[in-house]
């Protein structure tokens, strides 16, 4: 097919996590970015996102399926990537000039090319004046700038942009945004297309003709929406708004709605999130009338909505909640958790814990039908880990374990390291 740069086929990359065990991080990623796109991949952390640019750049190898460049496989294939990282990734001891010339040298360009080069792409970021600088002595917004000049200069044909300024404070990142747009449309870049990685919804709405969604645990392609507002976008407009509820929508869809998800075996994936904080949020949108804008929320919380990400996800899951174009609803069980007392609160949570999350269903089983009604810790991570790394399986337990004290479900023996219960009926 014409026009297509890069394109990844039933991409699927699994790592092995000891004990004869591999973890799949990424399956059946099927993207193609064409030229004159920029592309925005979302999706929470842990969704494999820096993973796949790995995969698509070469640095790592897939467990199956391949990635293609204009229609030849890799490794045959030499994609004229650059990458920009959040981290700036910039040599201390080389001014900033020398750093943006280092990709040209090392491609054996000559050295009055290569300064001549440099410094017309330092001038394009907004770094004239600059050249001579050290690293250390500028900000954080013209390091990436610097970043930015140093990937641009070898004249890459895709530009990949993993989370470039989730390191910045807010006012610079909203500049460089603008300059990026601005830079893009105006063709000045000599790039044919951009694949931009980022957990920021906002920021993808802001900047991309496309935005890929990913869920986690394994990381799949949950959805590839257009969006089509024309540039340079308001943050304020309704349509802008829109676009990142619906793309919000999705992200918090329970992977279980989702019917390719629906295999057997695979767990919920709990947000790390307190019980206290579920109760704040149901209580705050209870006092707004059981129903909020979930970007105005976030506004008003003074957060990011990624922020209060994983509290609503964990309340969905729970039935307290649901979305439903972008606002945020009680359902009657979060209305009567939000109104009840502390130990009504305990009882609804119990009820909603028991009926809902899959691990702490499979906690109380497994105590219950044990004569010592008692388990160690390890019981449960041994078989988390066939599903999450082995961190994200002490995460997952260490939530369960913190939602299941919490509605008195079941206890936890710190010195022992066990879980057991103090009623067994
Ligand atoms: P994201 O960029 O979306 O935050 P990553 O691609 O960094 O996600 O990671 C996705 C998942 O893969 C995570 O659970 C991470 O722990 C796991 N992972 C990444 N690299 C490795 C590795 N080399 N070995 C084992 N697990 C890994």
């Amino acid at each position: 097919m014409s026009g297509i740069i890069l394109e990844t086929r039933e991409l699927t990359k699994s790592y092995p996590v000891g004990k004869g065990r591999s973890l799949s991080v990424l399956e059946d990623i099927n993207i193609q970015v064409r030229e004159g796109e920029f592309v925005s991949i979302l999706g929470p952390s842990g969704a494999g996102k820096s993973t796949l640019l790995r995969l698509m750049v070469g640095l790592t190898t897939p467990s199956k399926g391949q990635v293609l460049y204009h229609g030849v496989p890799l490794p045959e294939a030499n994609p004229k990537i650059a990458m920009v990282f959040q981290s700036f990734a910039l040599f201390p001891w080389l001014s900033v000039v020398e750093n943006v010339e280092l990709g040209l040298k090392a491609l054996g360009v000559p050295d009055d090319v290569a300064k001549a080069k440099a410094v017309a792409m330092l001038d394009l970021v907004g770094l004239d004046g600059f050249e001579e600088a050290y690293p250390r002595e500028l900000s954080g917004g013209m390091r990436q700038r610097v970043g930015i000049a140093r990937a641009l200069v070898v004249e890459p044909e895709i530009l990949f942009m993993d989370e470039p300024f989730s390191a910045l404070d807010i006012l610079t990142a909203d500049n460089l945004r603008g300059e990026l747009v601005d830079l893009w449309i105006q063709k000045k870049m000599p790039i044919k297309s951009i694949l931009f990685v980022t957990h920021n919804i906002e920021e993808a709405v802001f900047l991309s003709d496309r935005a890929i969604i990913m869920g986690h645990n394994p990381g799949r392609i949950k959805a590839d929406i257009p969006i089509e507002l024309p540039h340079i976008r308001n943050k304020n407009a309704r349509d802008f708004k829109f676009a990142v509820d619906r793309i919000f929508t999705i992200l918090s869809k329970p992977a279980e709605e989702i019917p390719f998800l629906l295999e057997k075996g695979r767990y919920q994936f709990l947000p790390h999130t307190k019980v206290g904080a579920i109760a704040g949020l149901t209580e705050l949108v209870h006092d707004h009338g059981g129903k909020v804008d979930i970007s105005a929320l976030a506004s008003e919380l003074s957060m990011e909505i990624d922020d209060i990400f994983p509290l609503i996800e964990a309340s969905v899951f729970l039935d307290f909640g649901e979305i439903r174009e972008g606002d945020y609803l009680l359902t009657e069980r979060g209305k009567a958790f939000s109104e009840a007392d502390t130990l009504k609160k305990e009882e609804i949570f119990r009820d909603a814990a028991v009926n809902n999350i899959q691990l702490i269903k499979q906690i109380l089983q497994v105590l219950q039908s044990t004569s010592k009604h008692r388990m160690p810790e390890a019981f449960f991570t041994e078989i988390l880990e066939n599903h999450f790394t082995p961190d994200e399986a002490w995460n997952q337990l260490e939530t369960a374990i913190d939602w299941g004290r919490y509605a008195e479900i079941f206890a936890y023996d710190y010195d022992a390291g066990e879980l057991y219960l103090e009623k067994p009926e």
